[in-house]
C-alpha cells in the first residue's frame, strides 16, 4: 500500500518513525548533531521533570560526598524528553566522562565485555533503548552491574571456560521507552529509577527561549507559546519546530519568530493547534465524518486513510489518546466531544459523547482558531 504521509512505523518493537515529519518525537541524523548544541549541560540548565531532577540530585550528591560511584540509574519514558541529556548531565556532573551505546547495538555479549573491560573507575555506560538488548549480554550486565566482573568464555563447546575478569567501577545510565519490557532481574539491578513525564507549555517555552538564544533567534512571548502548544508535551518537538518557524521567519518576515510568524509557518508544515499533522487529523475525520465518532475497529479506521493499521495503531493514537480526543474501546475506536469541537464538526444529536462536558485536551494551543491557525 503506498503510503500518502511522511510518518511510518519501520521498526519492529517500538515503531521507529520515518523521520522526516515535524510532530515526530524521534530524531534523525543530521537532527542529532543539531540538537546536541542545544543539550543542557548541567542539572541547573535541564528545565522541567522537577521530580527525576531532584531525586537525582540527591543520588549524585552522596555519591560526591562518599567519593564513589552512584547507583546504576534508569530512565524511562517517551523518546524526546531529555534521557540521553540526563545521561550526559549525570557525567558531567560527576566529572567522569560517558561513553554511549545502545542496546540494538550490542549483539553479541563479547561486544559488550570489551566495552565494560576499557572503562575507567567512575566512568558512566549510558546504553539507550535497554529494553532491545540481547539476552546473552543482558545476562554478563548482570554480573558487571553487581560485582564489577565480568566472564569471558574462552573457547567452545564442552571445552569452553570462563575466567573472571575484574572491571572500573562505573555507573550504568540505561533509558527505556518501554519499561514494561525489561526483564526483572535487569530492572531490580538499578538503583534509581526516574520516570520522565511529558513537559507542561510552560516548561516547553522555558525550553524554547533557552534554545532561542543559544540559535540567536528573537522568539516573542506569544511566539514562544504557539509554539509550546503545539509541540506535543516534548522538548524535541519543540526544538524542531522552532528551527522551521525559524527558517519560515527569515525567508518570509523580518526574522523575528512572533506569535503570526509561527500561525503561518506551522499552517505551511501542517501542524495544528494541538500539534496534530496530516495524518493524525485524517484518522480523527475520517474516525468523526466518515464513521458517525465510532465505534470503528483500527484496521478499518487504516483502510480509510490509506495507511498501515500499526502506523495508526503506534504512531498517531497515542497522542490522540492522551489529547483526549480518540478512545480505545472494547467495541473500537471513538471520538470523544473534544474530537469533534476541534475538527468544528457540530456535535450529533441525541447520543451521548464520550467526555461529553469536560472535553479539553491536555495541552490545548493558545490561539482559539479550530484549524492549522487559518
Ligand atoms: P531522549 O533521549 O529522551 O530521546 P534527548 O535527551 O535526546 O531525549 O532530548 C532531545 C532534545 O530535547 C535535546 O536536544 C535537548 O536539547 C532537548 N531537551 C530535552 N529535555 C530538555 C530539558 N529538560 N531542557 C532543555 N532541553 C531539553
Amino acid at each position: 500500500m503506498s503510503a500518502p504521509f511522511d510518518r511510518t512505523v519501520t521498526g519492529e518493537v517500538d515503531g521507529t518513525l520515518g523521520q522526516d515529519a515535524a510532530v515526530s518525537p524521534q530524531a534523525g541524523d543530521e537532527e542529532r548533531v543539531v540538537e546536541s548544541a542545544l543539550r543542557p549541560h548541567s542539572l541547573h540548565d535541564f528545565i522541567g521533570q522537577p521530580k527525576v531532577a531532584r531525586q537525582l540530585a540527591l543520588v549524585l550528591e552522596g555519591a560526591k560526598r562518599r567519593g564513589r560511584p552512584p547507583d546504576h540509574v534508569l530512565l524511562s519514558g517517551p523518546p524526546g524528553l531529555g534521557k540521553t541529556s540526563l545521561a550526559l548531565i549525570i557525567g558531567s556532573e560527576l566529572g567522569t566522562s560517558v561513553k554511549i551505546t545502545s542496546g540494538p547495538a550490542i549483539e553479541r555479549s563479547g561486544d559488550l565485555a570489551a566495552m565494560l573491560s576499557n572503562l575507567s573507575p567512575g566512568d558512566v555506560l549510558f546504553i539507550d533503548e535497554i529494553h532491545r538488548i540481547a539476552r546473552p549480554a543482558e545476562e554478563l550486565l548482570y554480573m558487571a552491574m553487581e560485582d564489577f566482573r565480568v566472564d569471558v568464555v574462552v573457547g567452545k563447546g564442552p571445552g569452553a571456560t570462563a575466567i573472571p575478569l575484574e572491571i572500573s567501577p562505573f555507573t550504568l545510565v540505561g533509558a527505556t521507552t518501554r519499561a514494561g519490557l525489561l526483564t526483572g532481574p535487569l530492572r531490580d539491578r538499578f538503583g534509581f529509577v526516574g520516570q520522565m513525564e511529558f513537559y507542561e507549555p510552560g516548561e516547553l517555552q522555558q525550553v524554547l527561549r533557552r534554545s532561542a538564544a543559544l540559535l540567536g533567534v528573537e522568539l516573542t512571548e506569544d511566539g514562544s507559546a504557539e509554539i509550546a502548544g503545539r509541540s506535543r508535551g516534548t522538548p524535541r518537538i519543540a526544538n524542531r519546530l522552532l528551527r522551521r518557524v525559524r527558517d519560515y521567519a527569515e525567508v518570509e518576515a523580518d526574522g523575528r519568530v512572533t506569535r503570526d510568524v509561527a500561525q503561518a509557518a506551522l499552517a505551511l508544515y501542517d501542524v495544528d493547534v494541538l500539534g496534530l499533522d496530516r495524518l493524525d487529523r485524517a484518522v480523527l475525520e475520517a474516525l468523526v465524518v466518515r464513521f458517525g465518532g465510532g465505534p470503528v475497529g483500527v484496521a478499518t479506521l487504516a483502510v480509510a486513510v490509506g495507511e498501515e493499521p500499526n502506523t495508526v495503531e503506534e504512531v498517531c493514537e497515542p497522542f490522540l489518546v492522551r489529547a483526549g480526543l480518540l478512545a480505545r474501546t472494547p467495541r473500537g475506536r471513538v471520538a470523544t466531544e473534544a474530537a469533534w469541537r476541534h475538527l468544528g464538526q457540530p456535535l450529533p444529536q441525541g447520543g451521548a459523547l464520550l467526555g461529553g462536558g469536560t472535553a479539553a485536551p491536555t495541552h490545548p494551543g493558545p490561539s482559539s482558531e479550530p484549524l492549522f491557525g487559518a
